[in-house]
């Protein structure tokens, strides 16, 4: 902006108003006031100038003040609202000038502007001559050169008589090198602005401001020449440029300030102040020009004094732009306007830095030292090569030694030597030390010290002074201070929690690790202000967050807890959950809101899914039939579904309710039995209730199933599931009559088939009886033959007859074990020897094998153990064609005295098809292959042994491959008995 800055001492007399910067009216002229005459000038001031101006002209205006802001003055057109209304288009010349430190628009109305002033015709020439003399300005009316008319201001600025210039050409009077120029306008009808040089009455050249301007005035062309002398000015600038010139040459610091800007600092200033430019310094507040501790004695001292007697004298302390000092020695002038209002200070200053830092230096002499070794808290001690020659107080109760005790002393005894690498050079030899060392007192015991060491000149000697200060206390606290630090940040960090400060008054705020983590801000932030941060995170509940803000300020809340979302932050939206605390201070002034912000997304998730699957089990619960309840350790309802209010409606006539304690209504007993229930599931875990209960009209036998509920290991209530089992009972109860009647009728079928088996067996034995009989006596070879087939005849029927009359036993549960006790290898040896021959003839190998733990003497029922062996060994002769048959006995285990008995027989035969291996233990069943018709049987064996080993408390197994052979074999349990204690002899049993 090159903006010239004209003093106001130029605004003084014509047709001129001042403008604030708002165009308000600052000051006019007389000469303005009367051309507004009907107004008059004290309605003028602090008006607006544009209550005056024709709207017409009011946007021309406004647009010249603005272009004033690059250029020195402007010429425009204005068009105000004169007396009576009127309207008054005139020429004025804008220029922005300095008025008592303000900067504001002097407006001057050109004369010959004036000249379009639509007076009344009759007293035109009046009125413009009135005019023209109004005007301290030099005014020429000329008609194509030859002048017809002049101001009074005219003549006395170059001296002519009115006599001597009209009716004279302008030339006259213009510099010969300027006619072709003046030439050139008139031709050309221009208007015309700038210098020309006039000839005085004395002959001189003089530079004038002249502005031509070419008028239509009662139908004649003629031009108005308004002349200024700027000579004054210029040799006024011409000065000031020299001036200038020699303030920017000046070793001294210069500049100059009104009370709210810095308008001039020379070269010499900025390079000490460290500034740049001068524009840089023109933004500057002049008060930034002096120290912040000067301040003060800125505007108490320096400035009243300056403004009292015009000057003041003295050592200031200015602020360089980096913030350090600079002292100086400073002469401030106040400077006055013509109405002895203030108008601006200057400043001239010469550097003394060096000088005060000598003098400071100097501060530290040896009586300042022994001031301020006296008054120090610091233990302060003076040596000379280790020598102590001084100390103060301090010092004396630091160390614990009497006074004397110090005196002559070496430092190095107060100090641990050996702890601190190199201390008795550095304390000896260095200028400078700064350490921690460890302090030694007079009681030998130890302490934290730290210790300066400066070289000084004391008492004309080359001393050391040590200053000395415990800081034990001081680690220890900042120890703990750290301590607690780490803690808290480690306790943050481990719990990710984000702290936040909110300080009210500065609006920034301090946000730890975890935080700025969270926001996903860089590590170099560690505040910013409220907004950004928000700005930074929110995603959805800000306006919530804010709300909930704005009620803890206003007291409605103790403390403040939100839940934000953040937006998507390092590629993840957070839920944080936001809360703090206003902190006010001392006054109870609200000074800053501390609180947490916690990482809860996880928990939040979680939640969300289990609001949505308590939906979906509530859900599930109310469309089932039947009905569900839960209840809390306490038995108070936590949930149930609709079939469980019919149930409680139709059966107890009561209504259940959430949260309270489950209850049958007025059925107390009821209610009694059911909290015992709940109770005991609740101590044994799942339990089934069987309950006959009226439902309405309906008898019906309910089923609960009480299942305790668990959160982790936390016993949390019991849930109850009924289950309408009436009809599932009632099939049970025919299904059970059924099986009664069919067993009844077995029994009586078994009964009968006893019977008459025992009455068949009778006659069968006089049969075989006599048949044998007659065998002994002489017959013929087909008598005999005959009566040979009639006795195996008989026998085979005796052996079913046997077989039907055990398993008729067996089924109607009339038969009964009859224990005895015997030798178990004895038995095996029997069996053997009874099926020796027939495995031999068909070419078989019979083996036994009975292994040692197995007891030599048992208690068990020895006939019924020889009938199962038996029939387990004749099958496997039976069906085997070739190979071993096998027989074992072991013993398993002993339990409580008790053997279990192992037995087991195997063959080599044709084996049993997987399918057919549980049928064959069926009565009658025989595998339908030629085979085993072959080889004849009942189809009774396998069904009787399997009786009967159940009846010892056993079962019957097979194991078998076809083509490969079968293994059966049982286990029972026995009592071993001694053989001392043996009342049968194994060999007789
Ligand atoms: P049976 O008097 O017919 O032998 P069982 O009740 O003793 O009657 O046996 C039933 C059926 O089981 C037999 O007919 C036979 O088919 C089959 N069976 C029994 N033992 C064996 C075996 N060791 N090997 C092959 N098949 C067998």
């Amino acid at each position: 902006m090159e903006q010239e800055v004209v003093e106001r001492r130029e605004f003084s007399h014509g047709a001129q108003f001042l403008l604030n910067t708002d165009l308000t009216i600052r000051g006019c002229t007389l000469q303005f006031g009367e051309l507004m005459a009907s107004i008059g000038v004290h309605h003028l001031l602090g008006r607006s100038v544009t209550d005056f101006l024709a709207e017409a002209s009011l946007q021309r205006f406004q647009e010249s003040i603005a272009r004033l802001e690059h250029t020195h003055q402007v010429i425009t057109d204005l068009v105000l609202t004169g007396p009576q209304g009127r309207q008054l288009t005139l020429q004025a010349l804008l220029q922005a000038v300095m008025d008592g430190g303000n900067r504001c628009v002097q407006v001057r109305t050109l004369p010959s502007s004036l000249l379009r002033y639509p007076g009344p015709e009759s007293e035109g020439d009046e009125r413009l001559r009135f005019l023209m003399q109004l005007t301290t300005e030099g005014i020429v009316i000329h008609e194509n050169g030859i002048i017809t008319d002049v101001n009074q201001a005219l003549l006395n600025l170059l001296g002519y008589t009115a006599e001597e210039v009209l009716g004279k050409s302008i030339f006259m009077f213009a510099h010969p090198d300027e006619h072709a120029a003046i030439r050139y306008v008139l031709e050309h009808n221009l208007d015309f602005l700038g210098i020309r040089h006039i000839k005085d009455r004395q002959g001189n050249y003089r530079p004038m401001e002249v502005n031509s301007r070419g008028v239509v005035h009662k139908g004649k062309a003629i031009r108005v020449l308004t002349i200024r002398d700027v000579s004054e000015i210029q040799r006024i600038r011409a000065e000031e440029q020299r001036m200038l010139a020699i303030l920017e040459a000046s070793p001294l610091i210069l500049f100059v300030f009104d009370r709210e800007h810095i308008q001039y600092m020379n070269r010499q200033g900025m390079a000490a102040l460290g500034y740049d430019s001068l524009q840089e310094v023109l933004q500057v507040a002049p008060e930034h020009l002096f120290a912040k501790n000067f301040r003060g004695q800125l505007f108490s001292e320096l400035v009243p004094e300056a403004m009292h007697s015009g000057k003041w004298e003295g050592q200031a302390i200015l602020r360089r732009k980096d913030g350090t000092q600079l002292f100086v020695s400073q002469t401030l002038l106040a400077h006055r306007s013509e109405t002895g209002r203030l108008d601006f200070f200057s400043a001239i200053c010469l550097d003394i830095s060096e000088e005060v830092l000598a003098w400071q230096h100097a501060r530290e002499s040896q009586e300042r030292l022994k001031y301020f070794m006296e008054q120090s808290r610091e233990a302060i001690i003076i040596h000379e090569n280790g020598q102590i020659m001084d100390f103060n107080d301090a010092a004396v109760s630091l160390f614990g030694y009497e006074r004397t005790g110090l005196q002559g002393l070496n430092v190095l005894q107060l100090m641990h030597v050996e702890r601190t690498p190199q201390l008795r050079e550095k304390i000896l030899q260095w200028p400078q030390v700064d350490e921690e060392v460890l302090g030694v007192r007079s009681d030998g015991s130890t302490f934290e010290m730290q210790v300066r060491s400066r070289r000084r000149t004391y008492k004309g000697r080359q001393v050391q002074v040590l200053s000395l200060l415990d800081v034990s206390d001081i680690r220890h606290a900042e120890q703990q201070l750290l301590r607690s630090q780490e803690m808290l940040q480690a306790a943050t960090q481990a719990a990710h929690m984000g702290i936040w400060e909110w300080n009210l008054v500065t609006n920034m705020v301090a946000i730890n690790e975890v935080l700025r983590h969270l926001a996903g801000l860089p590590a170099s932030c560690s505040e910013l202000d409220f907004a950004s941060l928000f700005e930074i995170i929110a995603g959805r509940g800000l306006q919530k967050l804010m709300i909930g803000i704005r009620r803890h300020l206003a007291g409605e809340t103790s403390m403040l807890s939100e839940v934000l979302h953040t937006r998507e932050i390092n590629g993840q939206s957070y839920v944080l959950e936001i809360k703090g605390r206003l902190v006010r201070n001392a006054q109870g002034v609200p000074v800053q809101i501390i609180g947490t912000a916690q990482d809860i997304t996880e928990r939040y998730k979680m939640e969300e899914a289990l609001r949505k699957s308590e939906a979906l089990l509530s859900a599930v619960l109310q469309t089932r039939q039947e009905p569900i309840w839960a209840v809390d350790t306490d038995l108070n309802l936590l949930s149930f579904n609709s079939s469980f209010v019919r149930l409680c409606q139709q059966a107890f006539q009561c209504h259940p309710r959430l949260n309270q304690q489950f209850t049958a209504g007025e059925h107390q007993a009821e209610t009694y039995k059911w909290h015992q229930r709940l109770r005991q599931c609740m101590q044994q875990g799942t339990l089934i209730f069987v309950d006959e209960m009226n439902i309405g009209p309906k008898r019906v036998i309910m089923e609960f199933t009480a299942t305790p509920l668990k959160a982790g290991d936390e016993l949390t209530g019991v849930s109850v599931l009924g289950r309408d089992i009436t009809a599932q009972k009632e099939f049970e109860a025919s299904l059970q009559q059924a099986r009664l009647a069919a067993e009844e009728a077995n029994r009586l079928k078994s009964q009968f088939i006893a019977n008459i088996s025992h009455e068949i067996r009778t006659p069968m034995n006089a049969i075989l009886g006599f048949t044998d009989l007659l065998l002994q006596m002489k017959l013929s070879k087909l008598q005999r033959e005959y009566l040979e087939l009639v006795k195996t005849s008989g026998e085979s029927l005796l052996e079913l007859l046997n077989d039907l009359l055990d398993l008729a036993k067996l089924e109607a549960g009339r038969q009964e074990l009859v224990y005895s006790d015997f030798c178990l290898r004895s038995l095996v040896a029997e069996v053997k020897k009874t099926f020796q021959a027939k495995a031999r003839q068909q070419g078989l190998v019979l083996k036994t094998k009975v292994h040692a733990q197995v007891p030599k003497c048992i208690k068990a029922d020895k006939g019924r153990m020889r009938q199962i062996l038996n029939n387990l060994v004749s099958n496997a002769i039976k069906y085997s064609a070739h190979g071993t048959i096998s027989i074992l006995i072991d013993c398993k285990s002993v339990l409580n005295g008790q053997h279990q008995l192992y037995v087991e027989v195997k063959d080599t035969g044709i084996g049993i098809p997987k399918e057919m291996q549980e049928l064959i233990f069926e009565p009658f069943f025989q595998l339908g292959n030629p085979l085993s018709r072959e080889h004849g049987g009942t189809g009774l064996g396998l069904s009787i042994a399997r009786h009967l080993v159940r009846l010892m408390q056993g079962e019957l197994h097979v194991e078998s491959q076809p083509g490969q052979g079968s293994r059966f074999y049982f286990s029972i349990p026995v009592q071993a008995v001694k053989v001392g204690q043996s009342r049968v002899r194994s060999n007789k049993s």
